[in-house]
């Protein structure tokens, strides 16, 4: 071969002996064939098979392996992002006329997706009190396909009954989903509880380093694996090798790193608990949490996000000592080594009236950081809603 094709076509080098802890990262547009008959019949490789780059590598396909033994699951499907997988699900099993069911406390754009591009083509959706339980039958009409879950809910944390709600909706063939990205598969497992899809943002706990995008969708059964890959397929979506092989590297620290984020997360939230009212601080593992019996039920531990309500009446302090804070870095995107704090308001989020929160809400993420250096950008923060509270005690008190 002369040298423009030497350029072109590597030489074969043997592999024989080459035995890495590493997952090698497979990049492909094209996958070759043996023959033109295998060409030709490439479709009846089926989801499994590899055919295109954009339907699979072996690298991929290890991430979804493990995803799956993790999940419990039969197989898993990776998306761009957690908010493409909760989207993947939806447009697989919605049709024009049909109807979703998702709780008020759902990530924010899940509900816009439901708003905005359900909606449009004809899909409707209705908004349920995470804390509903079996009540959840009665809006279950013959338009209900789907019925969305997210436990704890987001930024206020109420934790679900997977199971009521997964037995009202069997009950009436409906199908369920569970978005279980703050507890990950280690915490959580929705298919053991007979979900039908389990839904990850890998962007946070798995990935772990904040510097990535992904998604996951694990399911029991075979035919809504095929359902899946088929949307995908048709829509031409895919994940980057080299992304699974980032996730592939952060999932083999997840249990570590959980393990040191839950245990300070929970001691933080016990800290807070003493020194401001109890029912400001937002964590499934304090009993005032609403559904901390179903997390003690249900759970295996809780992870490093929480959330910590401020008074309005304290709220003007909050702002200076954010940005003063040494450690916590401002902003959203949580489950990475670098602790965040998020100021959020949820007010134009929820659609349910009864709201106990109105205000600013912070939402912790705990990382990696000595926790004497985390506790130290908290302390001002807890001390200024506890003064605050004890001010308006007094006042209320005198008057
Ligand atoms: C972050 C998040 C998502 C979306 O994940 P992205 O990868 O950022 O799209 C979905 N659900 C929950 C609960 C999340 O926290």
């Amino acid at each position: 071969m002369r040298d423009q094709t030497l350029c072109v076509r590597r030489p074969l080098v043997s592999h024989e002996g080459f035995a890495s802890l590493a997952v090698p990262t497979y990049r492909a547009s094209t996958i070759v064939f043996s023959d033109a008959k295998s060409y030709t019949e490439r479709k009846n490789r089926g989801p499994d098979g590899y055919s295109y780059g954009l339907h699979g590598t072996p690298t991929s396909r290890t991430l979804e392996a493990a995803l799956s033994a993790l999940e419990g699951g039969a197989r898993t499907v990776l998306m761009p992002s957690g908010q493409a997988a909760i989207a993947l699900v939806m447009t697989t099993v919605l049709m024009p006329g049909d109807s979703v069911l998702i709780p008020d406390t759902v990530y924010p754009p899940a509900k816009g997706f439901c708003e905005n591009f359900l909606k449009p083509r004809g899909i409707g959706y209705r908004i349920y009190d995470p804390m509903i339980g079996s009540g959840i039958a009665e809006l279950i009409d013959f338009t209900v396909k789907l019925v969305w879950t997210e436990s704890p809910g987001s930024t206020t944390m109420e934790v679900q009954d997977i199971p009521a709600i997964v037995a009202a909706a069997h009950d009436k063939n409906a199908l369920v989903g569970c978005d279980n990205t703050w507890a990950t598969p280690l915490f959580f497992k929705p298919l053991a509880h007979s979900v039908d899809f389990a839904v990850e943002a890998l962007t946070k706990y798995a990935g772990g380093h904040s510097d990535l995008l992904m998604g996951s969708v694990s399911v029991r059964d075979i035919a809504l694996h095929r359902r899946l890959k088929d949307t995908m397929r048709m829509t031409g979506i895919g994940v980057s090798p080299d992304d699974c092989s980032l996730v592939l590297r952060g999932l083999e620290t997840m249990g570590v790193r959980l393990a040191h984020v839950s245990a300070v997360a929970s001691n933080f939230a016990l800290r807070i608990a003493e020194q401001v009212p109890a029912e400001l601080v937002l964590h499934p593992a304090l009993p005032n949490t609403p559904g901390h019996d179903v997390w003690k039920r249900d759970f295996a531990g809780s992870s490093g996000v929480f959330s910590l309500v401020v008074p309005p009446h304290a709220a003007d302090a909050i702002p200076a000592l954010l940005s003063s804070a040494k450690v916590f870095s401002i902003g959203a995107s949580w489950g990475g080594t670098h602790s965040l704090i998020a100021p959020m308001s949820i007010v134009k989020d929820r659609a349910l009236g009864g709201l106990l929160h109105q205000g600013t809400i912070l939402r912790i993420s705990i990382g990696l950081e000595d926790p004497r250096d985390l506790w130290a950008d908290l302390e001002p923060i807890v001390a200024a809603i506890a003064n605050e509270e004890k001010t308006l005690r007094k006042a209320a008190a005198s008057s």
